[in-house]
């Protein structure tokens, strides 16, 4: 597409709609629906962007839509590979912020890492996406655009050529807080004439909002994953302060709702190890008999530091032997390897750069420098 005239204010970005909403919007043009089709799987079959080379529309058809809207993926500001094939994408958002994407290779998938905000409103202890403060919600456009993005590069052709087969809402944000563009995107992500992921490989992480918990049910049929990252109240509060309004009962009786009406679904169940935090075995006991009440899986995550925080990754003993009780009592609980860790894309390590309007990143900042640490972010 010609960028002289394009006055993106006006115009309505594609990539923020889903099929049905694509749809209405040729309807709206006067087209037919299946026009919609067409441009959708141009966008996401072959990763087209300029309305130019959409070959089979029609030379009018294709003025029409260079008129009133445009195909927008975000912009790679920079990417780096790590030695272990994950590979890091930084991407401008509007505005001046910019988010991370993560691809993480394995020999049988191919698993893509999402951003859902520019930050994040919530203030989990061991979270870096917490210390940088939040500013605003991404667009379902620049929700799927990081798969886009990660796509065209790996040269990914859905149905076909599989190198993304797993997308995990587990990057900056709560992506139940930006309820609306997370679902249009996962939409577009499971869509046929999207990316066609199966519904079961596209997972949604969440740190336990239980009305949206409810609410996404009905509106989507993907994973569900719960940062969990204790097995008692008193404990979960002090990690993940959302566990003071919807505490541990409640969100688990939210996710046996979710997989009531799932008839093979399990929910798999984060919990990120620190040292002498969350690391005993009494905490491991207390976790089994949470987890008797659902179908579920653990995923056991060793915490990954980062400048400022004073949590510590639990010792390899002390893993395995938390691994073991919930091994001995029939939990699949396997350790989630870390990844991309010379590259700071691990969990909880991605950065992006968050215009912070919350004041959180400068208290985070001060407390840095009262404890003297100078490789303040
Ligand atoms: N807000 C959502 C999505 C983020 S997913 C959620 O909380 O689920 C990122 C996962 O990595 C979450 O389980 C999060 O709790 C975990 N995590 C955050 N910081 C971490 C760290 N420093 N080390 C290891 N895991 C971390």
């Amino acid at each position: 597409m010609s960028v002289e005239v394009v006055n993106k204010a006006d115009k309505i970005n594609l990539m923020n709609l889903d099929r049905q909403g694509l749809r209405e919007f040729f309807t709206g043009l006067g087209e037919k629906p299946y026009r919609a089709d067409q441009v959708m799987k141009w966008i996401y079959h072959r990763l087209e962007s300029d309305f130019d080379n959409m070959t089979d529309l029609g030379k009018s058809l294709r003025a029409k839509l260079a008129e009133s809207c445009y195909v927008g993926p975000p912009n790679v500001l920079f990417e780096k590979a790590s030695t272990d094939g994950t590979h890091k994408w930084l991407l401008g958002m509007d505005g001046g912020n910019a988010i991370e994407a993560v691809y993480i290779p394995e020999p049988t998938r191919g698993t893509l890492c999402v951003s859902s905000q520019v930050g994040c409103g919530l203030n989990c202890t061991f979270c870096s996406t917490a210390t940088q403060g939040f500013n605003r919600n991404l667009s379902a456009a620049e929700i799927i655009g990081q798969v886009w993005v990660a796509a065209k590069h790996l040269g990914n052709v859905p149905h076909q050529r599989r190198r993304i087969t797993n997308v995990v809402m587990m990057g900056m944000g709560e992506p139940l807080m930006n309820f609306d563009n997370v679902v249009t995107a996962m939409n577009n992500m499971r869509d046929d004439l999207g990316f066609g992921l199966a519904n079961k490989r596209v997972t949604l992480s969440t740190s336990g909002l239980v009305p949206q918990i409810d609410k996404l049910s009905t509106a989507a049929d993907v994973s569900l994953a719960v940062s969990l990252h204790a097995p008692n109240d008193e404990l979960r509060t002090e990690l993940v302060p959302l566990n003071k309004r919807y505490p541990i009962d409640e969100l688990l009786a939210a996710c046996q709702r979710y997989v009531s009406t799932r008839p093979r679904a399990t929910i798999t169940f984060e919990y990120t190890l620190m040292k002498g935090i969350n690391d005993k075995p009494e905490h491991a006991r207390q976790l089994v008999k949470l987890m008797r009440r659902l179908p579920s899986k653990v995923n056991l995550i060793p915490f990954n530091p980062f400048p400022g925080t004073r949590y510590e990754r639990s010792d390899p003993e002390a893993i395995a032997a938390f691994q073991a009780i919930l091994n001995q009592a029939g939990l699949v609980a396997p350790v989630r390897r870390t990844r991309g860790d010379d590259i700071d894309a691990a969990c909880g390590q991605l950065k992006g750069q968050v215009l912070d309007r919350t004041r959180r990143s400068a208290t985070f900042r001060k407390q840095l420098e009262e404890q003297g640490n100078t490789h303040a972010a």
